[in-house]
């Protein structure tokens, strides 16, 4: 249970207490649980107005909890990235789901079936007529499947209509696969710097995908769903009105990368709501103070993590090995022994799969903590 470690049964000992927050060992994920509902909230109003159905990635943060509050908040469902997501969030309670990447061989294939069989709303990608043939021979009930198009990445997905089209013919073919329609999602175009770049970038795109559904109509299949997008395409899918659901996973927590290429376009107007608290712990160098926080409390690829805390604002950090993060001194300040700085990650989706619980404050008390289920579940 989660109350088998000590640092942890020391938080869960001091949950709800005024300034608990700042009792928790470090290096801890906190996330502002205030400020995480009011991105949902944010996100599901958006989508609502642009009348698209909201999917939030749950490889973002990869924890049931977190995923039933977007639920709650009006999301569909949410994605998982991979089948091992889906079924650690399936054992936790979540019924919604749509597996975003494609998968292979007959013990995947099984799988999926088995989810399909246990959930009320299970969905997967395909985008070969190989894989229709796998899960076909997998399923003993009906499977939701949708038809990947590559949008411009190049990394899964039909690449040209006739492969759309063969995929689809191969789904028909398989009494048990339902075809609901496809996704195109372009990983490339989230984090381009300026709207005016990202709309260009998703209208080529968007021209892919609508061919791809021409064709996979005139092979006789049919289209309802039309799911893609992510954070920081979201006035674009939007404006281009060609995709009907969208997948956007890290503006429930934003980052670094995303707070850089966003600025202040209305995509990035999303809070900073996961902070990594770290420790002080050295401060003898005459130039820099040492944090608790290094390689393994971060994703390393992107931009630094970056202090939030103000007196440490303008304080560079760097990776000081694996355990340990070098802050610089704030001018003119003394740094303290034990003083706790927040950090804001580079990128938050590969820096929340570093930790297995996750602590939620609402002000300065820490509220709960909950586990990441489908934490390492990438197979
Ligand atoms: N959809 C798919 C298929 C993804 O791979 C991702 C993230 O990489 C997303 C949606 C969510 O993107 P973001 O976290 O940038 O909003
Ligand atoms: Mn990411």
């Amino acid at each position: 249970a989660l109350a088998d470690r000590p640092h942890v049964a020391f938080a869960l000992s001091v949950l709800g207490r005024p300034g608990s927050r700042d009792l928790i060992p470090t290096p801890a994920a906190v996330i502002d649980l205030d400020a995480f509902d009011r991105n949902v909230a944010k996100m599901a109003a958006r989508a609502a107005e642009a009348g698209l159905a909201l999917r939030p990635h749950a490889k973002s943060h990869k924890c049931a909890a977190l995923a039933r509050r977007q639920i709650d908040a009006g999301a569909v469902g949410v994605c998982a990235a991979k089948l091992g997501e889906a079924e650690a969030l399936a054992a936790a309670g979540i019924g919604q789901i749509l597996v975003t990447s494609p998968i292979a061989g007959a013990v995947n294939a099984a799988r999926a079936a088995r989810l399909a069989a246990e959930l009320p709303d299970f969905r997967i990608v395909i985008d070969h007529p190989d894989a229709a043939a796998e899960l076909g021979g997998a399923a003993a009930g009906p499977i939701q499947v949708l038809i990947d198009i590559d949008v411009g990445m190049g990394r899964t997905g039909c690449h040209d209509p006739a492969q759309a089209a063969d995929v689809a013919r191969a789904v028909l073919a398989q009494p048990n696969l339902r075809l609901l329609g496809v996704q195109g999602y372009g990983g490339s175009w989230q984090h381009m710097p300026g709207a005016n770049g990202r709309a260009a970038a998703v209208a080529e795109g968007m021209k892919a995908l609508t061919a791809a559904i021409a064709a996979i109509r005139d092979a006789g299949g049919a289209v309802d769903v039309v799911t893609g997008g992510g954070t920081g395409t979201f006035a674009a899918d939007a404006a281009q009105g060609v995709l009907n659901e969208v997948q956007p996973g890290s503006y429930a927590f934003m980052d670094r990368e995303y707070r850089d290429a966003l600025g202040s376009d209305p995509d990035g107007a999303f809070e900073q709501s996961v902070t990594i608290v770290s420790t002080v712990i050295s401060t003898n160098h005459p130039r820099w103070v040492t944090l608790d926080a290094g390689l393994k409390a971060f994703s390393t690829e992107g931009p630094a993590p970056a202090p939030l805390t103000e007196k440490f604002a303008d304080c560079a950090y760097r990776f000081f090995g694996d355990e340990h993060g070098m802050l610089a001194r704030p001018q003119g300040q003394s740094a303290v022994r034990g003083e706790r700085i927040s950090l804001a990650p580079g990128h938050i989706d590969p820096t929340l799969d570093r930790y297995d619980i996750l602590h939620l404050a609402s002000g300065d008390a820490l509220v709960d903590i909950l586990r990441v289920e489908a934490r390492g579940a990438s197979q």
